[in-house]
């Protein structure tokens, strides 16, 4: 099932590097070498660029609602695929199989909205000032799109970028993720099967160094659309801004999210929702709960609640199991050597802190909880991107508010009380895209706007309807409907 090389998917065609070069594509469950990948050129880039610029022109002139049909049909065809596509995600993540199976139920249900979308792809009327004037705004298509990916949910994270700009009529060149290479082509098979016109939609292998410095460097390409680290956001933003032509930027980064546990909250249920919030996806999400900020009067039964939920979690890919690897045995690595390096400068180790030795080669590590950690020390600041979270004991509400927001991010945050004042306080208070009461820092639906403030964002909202705006350009259109009357 899972192809032993991976090429790039130009024009609906699977073809390899213009070098022949390739590179290796891991297994995190086993170590094996699940394939070897096609490693792109700038010639590579150039191609589906070409292909995207091609088609793009008459894509953009059909109606909305047609090219919603598209997406209809995509979403057909992903839900008599799950399994399939799921056993990709698996292969290339490692994740347990109703996260895998999961990813491709919700990438369905994002096409069923964005296609519903195409009705309702709303201008605006307003008035005028000047007699026989009629002003409205326009949505139109701003061109090709380059859309770059992280690892963590390969499937949902191509669908969430490619099907809002399909609908508003834009082609799409993905950077296909080192780590998950073959999800990116397996998609591009689908929206050929689903209909949609030749070089609407590629997929470039490589290196981000590589492929992906080229695609964001093409004057050509009029929006990049980067989900990853916030250390790599940056530096695209700086790339694209060098260009002798500007290209609309959206930036959905990194967090280093906080779930505050008041006194009086139901310790029992905060605890399985900070469970879920740190370690489901072996940590590896942009909401995950990395920060549990808990009350002084509270912080003793809390952190047993917490030990003992902790402890019900099943390691492993399997299809009961909760908690599956980090994506890369250099992942895994630097976890191990963060969670050192902390506990060297004074942190506890509650649990784990160590490699699942049964699972091994697996990059399996145990779900992690370190407490007597400064505010300021870097595993409290960096975003680790793993099975790790730190406890943090306050006084009193005003410390855990200004706790939360000790973050140079700010994308989630989640509370748990009863008291409405503290939660209204702590909605008003905490910076960031969402916030969540008594339940995890995650919570995104296809119909939810989702990004961050400070360095987990621009300003940008995916999906939702705010999608639409990061891959349309509004125009302004006035008419003088009495050309005589000056
Ligand atoms: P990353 O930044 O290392 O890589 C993301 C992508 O960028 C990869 O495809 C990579 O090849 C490419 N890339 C690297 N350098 C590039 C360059 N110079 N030019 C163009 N492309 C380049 O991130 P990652 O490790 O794959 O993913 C994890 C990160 O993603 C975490 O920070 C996580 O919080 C974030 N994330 C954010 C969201 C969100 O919605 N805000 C969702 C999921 C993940």
């Amino acid at each position: 099932m899972y192809p032993q090389h991976i090429r790039h998917w130009i024009a609906d065609a699977e073809i390899d590097a213009s070098t022949g070069e390739t590179f290796e594509k891991r297994c995190p469950i086993d170590d094996r070498v699940l394939a070897t990948v096609a490693r792109g050129t700038t010639q590579d880039v150039e191609r589906a660029i070409d292909a995207a610029s091609k088609a793009a022109d008459a894509w953009g002139r059909l109606p909305a609602p047609r090219r919603g049909e598209v997406l209809g049909r995509a979403a057909a065809l992903l839900r008599a695929r799950e399994r399939e596509l799921a056993e990709i995600i698996q292969a290339e993540t490692g994740k347990p199989w109703k996260n895998a199976a999961a990813e491709v139920g919700s990438s369905a249900d994002l096409a069923v909205f964005m296609e519903s979308e195409g009705s309702r792809f709303y201008g605006r009327t307003m008035t005028s000032p000047i007699p026989n004037r009629a002003v409205r705004t326009l949505r139109t298509p701003i061109g090709v799109c380059a859309a770059i990916m992280p690892f963590n949910s390969p499937l949902a994270g191509i669908a969430w970028k490619v099907f809002p700009a399909l609908l508003c009529g834009n082609a799409v060149v993905a950077k296909s993720h080192e780590q998950t290479p073959y999800t990116a082509v397996a998609f591009g098979r689908l929206l050929a099967d689903a209909g949609l016109p030749t070089g609407l939609y590629s997929a470039v292998q490589g290196l981000g160094s590589e492929v992906g410095a080229a695609l964001i460097s093409d004057n050509r390409v009029g929006v990049v659309s980067f989900t990853g680290s916030a250390q790599t956001g940056k530096t695209i933003q700086q790339a694209v801004s060098a260009r002798a032509i500007l290209a609309k930027v959206c930036l959905e980064l990194g967090g280093k999210n906080p779930l505050v546990v008041c006194d009086d909250a139901d310790l029992a249920v905060a605890a399985q929702h900070a469970v879920a919030s740190a370690f489901i996806d072996a940590g590896q999400r942009c909401a995950s709960g990395s920060r549990l900020i808990v009350f002084d009067r509270v912080y003793d039964r809390f952190r047993e609640a917490l030990l003992a939920q902790t402890a019900t979690l099943r390691i492993g890919s399997g299809p009961d199991d909760d908690c599956g690897p980090v994506i890369s045995r250099e992942s895994l690595d630097r976890l191990l050597r963060t969670v050192n390096d902390a506990v060297s400068r004074g942190a506890h180790v509650v649990c784990g802190g160590q490699r699942v030795e049964r699972l091994a080669p697996g990059y399996y590590m145990e779900p992690t909880i370190l407490e007597n950690v400064d505010a300021t020390d870097e595993v409290s600041q960096l975003e680790l991107f793993g099975p790790v979270t730190c406890l943090y004991r306050v006084t009193d509400f005003e410390e855990a508010v200004a706790l939360a927001n000790f973050t140079g991010f700010g994308l989630t945050g989640a509370i748990h009380t009863v008291n409405t004042h503290r939660i209204e306080e702590f909605i008003a208070r905490y910076r960031a895209g969402l916030v969540s009461v008594n339940g995890p820092t995650y919570g995104a639906g296809p119909h939810m706007p989702f990004g961050g403030v400070k360095n987990s964002g621009n300003g940008f909202r995916e999906p939702g309807t705010e999608a639409l705006d990061v891959y349309c350009e509004w125009k302004t259109v006035v008419v003088n409907h009495d050309p005589a009357r000056v």
